[in-house]
C-alpha cells in the first residue's frame, strides 16, 4: 500500500506556475497554503540531494554540479512567494509561519552544507578541475561551491557541524524576529496632529499625512508615521520644534521600545552566536569570514576607505553645524543645534544658498513619469522596453506587471512593481526575483520584482516623489536591470548573485542617469501644467547635488563603522548598544547627528545575515560607480553606444560568472581610486 502526500508539488499553485505570463496565479494562493507545501518542498529537495549524493557513478559536472543547481525547484518557487510575502504584505499568520519556516530552512540548507557523501563529489571535481576542460565560468561556478561548501562547514568534524547547524537556526530565528519587532515599532508609532500643528509643511506633506491619518481610520486629521516618506520631510519642514522631537526620538528608538519587542537581547545573542561561528569555522573574527568572498576581502582594507571618509565627512559636518546654528539664531532661537534640528535648518540653509527649496521640485517628479523615465534610460543603454499588462492578479492590488522587450522585440521577462507604502510592508526599499533567469537545463527567463514604500496621493491626484524618492526608484530599477539582463549558464552566478560590495555598483550607477539634463527635460514635467522643469531650476538643482553631503555621510560612514567595529573583533560585546555608544565616542561622532541605521532597527545588519559587515559595501561600489559614470562623462555622450554595450556585457549582464575586480576592469580598462567618489560628495 501506498501512503500519498496531502501536497502534490506538480500541481500545487505555489509551486506549479499556471497564472498568466506564467506567473503564479494568486487568485489560488492561501495564507494557509505555505506551511504544507514548504513541508513536502523541503522533503522533495532532500531526496533530490539524496539521489545525487548516492549516485554510484563516479562525480560528472553533469551528474553533481548540473544537478545540484538544477533541484530544488518546488522550494524554490514556494520560498520566493512566501519570502515576497513576508517583506512586501505580510500579516499575523505569515509572521508565524515566518519564525517557523527560517530556522527550518536554516537547518535544510545546513544540512546539505554538511552532507559528506555529497562533499566528497565535488571534492572529487574540485581536486581534478584544471584536468576537466572546463570553461571560465564552470570552473568558477566549481570553484565558488567548493568554497561555499567549506565556508559552511563541509570540512569540520561531526560535533563541530552539529554545532554549526544549530547556530544557523537560532540565527535564523533571530533574524526574522529582529525584522519584525522592527516593524512593530513603525507600525505602532504614530503621532496625529490637527490642522494647527502643521506649521512650516508643504502641501505634498498635508496630502501624504491626511492619506496616512485616513488609512488609520481618523480621516480629519493628520498623522506622523515612522515611514521616510513622511518621517523625513516631516523633520525637515516642520516649524514645530517640539513635534520634530517626538518624532525624531520615536524614529531612533525603533526597536529599542522594553518590553516584547525590544531588540538589545536580540543583537545580543546574535553578535554572541555570530563570533562562535567565525571560530568555529577558524576565523579570526565574523568580519573575517564574511570578508572572505568579496573584493575588500579583509577588514584592513574596509577600514582603508571608511577611515579617510570619515575624517573628511565629519569636518564637512562641522562645518555646516555652525551656519546651521547661525541660522537658529537668526530665527530667534537660542538653542543649540540637536538631531531634531539639523534637517530643518538645513532645508533653510539649503534655501539661502541656492535660493532652492527640495520641495520646489516635487511638482515635476511625477512617479508615473518618472517610471517613465527609467525605462527610457533602460531603452537608450541596453534596447529594452516595458509593456504594462493590466489586470493581472499579484500578491496585492497595488502590484503592476510588465513585459520586458529586447530590442528585436523578443521578450526577455517579467517585471513586477509594488510602489506604495502600507502598515503591512517592511520599510525601505528593493529588488528581488520571482525566478531567476539562466541557460543551464530548460533555462528560465526572469521575474524581478521592485518594492518601494510611496506615500499614495489623495484620490485624483498623481504621486509626487522627492528628489531622494526618485534616485531610490532609480536604485532598485538598477538592480532590477542586473536581475533582467542576465546572461549566464549556471543558476547561482545569475543576476545579482555577485559579490555584495559589488553589487550596489548596477544600481547605484544608475541613480545618475536621472540627474542627466536630456532626462530630466524629458520626463521632469510639472503635474498640473506639464510644463518641463525650468532650466533654472535644474541648474539650482544640479549646483545644490552635494549640499549637505557632510550630514548624509556622517549618517552613513557612523553606521558602516559600528558596524564593522561589532563584528571585526574575535568576540561579542555583552551590551551592545553600551558598545555603540562608546565606539561613537571613540569616533568623535557629532551630537546632532544620528547613525541613519541605529543597532536596535539596523535590519541590512541583523534582520539576516545580509550585510552583517558589510554596510560598508554602499560605499565601496560607490567608488566604482563614481568612476564608471565618470566613464561616460568623459566621452561626452551620457548614453555613449560603445560604452553602453561594454557596460551591458561586462557588469549587467554577467553576474557572478567571472571575478568582480576582473569585470570591472574589462568595462573600465582599470580599477578606480576613491577620488571620484568623494567629489561626487563633494568632500574634496
Ligand atoms: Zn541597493
Amino acid at each position: 500500500m501506498t501512503s500519498e502526500t496531502a501536497v502534490n508539488l506538480d500541481e500545487h499553485p505555489l509551486t506549479k506556475w499556471n497564472g498568466p505570463l506564467g506567473l503564479p496565479d494568486f487568485s489560488r494562493i492561501g495564507d494557509g497554503d505555505f506551511a504544507e507545501v514548504f513541508e513536502a518542498a523541503l522533503k522533495a529537495h532532500e531526496a533530490e540531494i539524496d539521489t545525487i549524493a548516492g549516485n554510484a557513478e563516479p562525480a560528472t559536472i553533469e551528474n553533481t554540479m548540473e544537478a545540484l543547481e538544477l533541484c530544488g525547484d518546488a522550494l524554490d518557487r514556494v520560498s520566493s512567494i512566501f519570502w515576497c510575502r513576508a517583506g512586501a504584505h505580510t500579516n499575523d499568520a505569515i509572521q508565524a509561519l515566518e519564525r517557523d519556516i527560517a530556522p527550518k530552512m536554516a537547518r535544510h540548507y545546513s544540512a546539505i552544507s554538511m552532507n559528506a557523501k555529497l562533499f566528497a563529489r565535488i571534492d572529487a571535481l574540485y581536486t581534478q578541475r584544471e584536468k576537466l576542460g572546463l570553461d571560465a565560468e564552470t570552473l568558477r561556478v566549481l570553484e565558488k561551491t567548493w568554497k561555499n561548501f567549506v565556508r559552511a562547514g563541509a570540512k569540520l568534524d561531526p560535533e563541530g557541524k552539529n554545532r554549526l547547524g544549530a547556530i544557523n537556526e537560532e540565527l535564523a530565528s533571530l533574524g526574522a524576529r529582529f525584522g519584525q519587532n522592527v516593524l512593530h515599532d513603525e507600525k505602532e508609532w504614530v503621532l496625529f496632529l490637527e490642522e494647527g500643528d502643521l506649521d512650516g509643511l508643504p502641501a505634498f506633506l498635508r496630502d501624504a499625512m491626511a492619506q496616512a491619518a485616513e488609512a488609520r481610520g481618523r480621516k480629519g486629521l493628520y498623522a506622523v508615521t515612522l515611514s521616510r516618506s513622511i518621517y523625513e520631510p516631516f523633520t525637515s519642514y516642520s516649524a514645530r520644534r517640539d513635534l520634530r522631537e517626538q518624532a525624531w526620538k520615536a524614529f531612533i528608538r525603533r526597536g529599542e521600545n522594553g518590553g516584547e519587542t525590544d531588540n538589545g537581547a536580540v543583537v545580543a545573542k546574535t553578535l554572541a552566536l555570530r563570533a562562535e561561528k567565525a571560530k568555529l569555522l577558524g576565523y579570526d573574527s565574523f568580519a573575517a569570514l564574511k570578508l572572505d568572498d568579496t573584493m575588500a576581502k579583509t577588514a584592513k582594507n574596509v577600514y582603508g576607505l571608511l577611515d579617510p571618509v570619515w575624517t573628511k565627512a565629519r569636518k564637512k559636518a562641522a562645518g555646516d553645524q555652525a551656519e546651521l546654528q547661525r541660522l537658529a539664531a537668526a530665527a530667534g532661537s537660542n538653542e543649540i543645534i540637536a538631531g531634531w534640528d539639523w534637517r530643518y535648518y538645513q532645508e533653510k540653509l539649503r534655501a539661502e544658498k541656492f535660493a532652492f527649496d527640495e520641495a520646489e521640485l516635487k511638482p515635476y517628479l511625477q512617479l508615473e513619469r518618472i517610471i517613465d523615465a527609467c525605462f527610457d534610460v533602460a531603452g537608450k543603454l541596453f534596447g529594452l522596453s516595458f509593456v504594462e499588462e493590466k489586470g493581472i492578479k499579484a500578491w496585492h492590488d497595488d502590484v503592476r506587471v510588465f513585459k520586458i522587450k529586447r530590442k528585436d522585440g523578443s521578450e526577455l521577462g517579467l517585471f513586477q512593481a509594488d510602489y506604495f507604502a502600507r502598515s503591512s510592508k517592511r520599510s525601505g526599499a528593493w529588488m528581488s526575483a520571482l525566478q531567476s533567469g539562466y541557460k543551464l537545463g530548460k533555462g528560465s527567463s526572469p521575474i524581478i520584482y521592485n518594492i518601494m514604500n510611496f506615500a499614495k496621493a489623495p484620490a485624483g491626484e498623481p504621486a509626487l516623489l522627492s528628489l531622494d524618492e526618485a534616485k531610490t526608484l532609480f536604485h532598485e530599477f538598477g538592480h532590477a536591470l542586473h536581475g533582467m539582463l542576465t546572461d549566464v549558464t549556471w543558476p547561482s552566478v545569475a543576476g545579482t548573485s555577485v559579490s555584495r560590495d559589488f553589487v550596489e555598483l548596477p544600481s547605484q550607477l544608475y541613480e545618475h542617469w536621472l540627474t542627466v539634463p536630456e532626462v530630466l527635460e524629458k520626463h521632469a514635467l510639472h503635474y498640473k501644467t506639464g510644463k518641463p522643469m525650468p532650466k533654472e531650476l535644474l541648474d539650482k538643482m544640479l549646483a545644490a547635488k552635494t549640499f549637505g553631503s557632510g550630514f548624509a555621510t556622517v549618517e552613513f560612514t557612523s553606521s558602516a563603522l559600528v558596524d564593522m567595529a561589532y563584528h571585526a573583533r574575535p568576540d561579542a560585546p555583552d551590551e551592545p548598544l553600551a558598545f555603540e555608544a562608546e565606539t561613537l565616542k571613540q569616533l568623535e561622532m557629532p551630537d546632532a547627528i544620528a547613525m541613519r541605521h541605529r543597532t536596535p532597527h539596523f535590519q541590512h545588519v541583523f534582520a539576516g545575515e545580509g550585510y552583517s559587515a558589510g554596510y560598508y559595501s554602499y560605499m565601496w561600489s560607490e567608488v566604482l560607480d563614481a568612476d564608471a559614470f565618470a566613464a561616460f562623462e568623459e566621452t561626452g555622450d551620457s548614453f555613449n553606444p560603445a560604452l553602453a554595450e561594454k557596460l551591458r556585457k561586462h557588469i549587467y549582464a554577467a553576474g557572478g560568472s567571472r571575478d568582480p575586480e576582473d569585470l570591472y576592469r574589462a568595462f573600465r580598462g582599470k580599477m578606480p581610486t576613491a577620488e571620484a567618489m568623494m567629489v561626487k560628495r563633494g568632500l574634496v
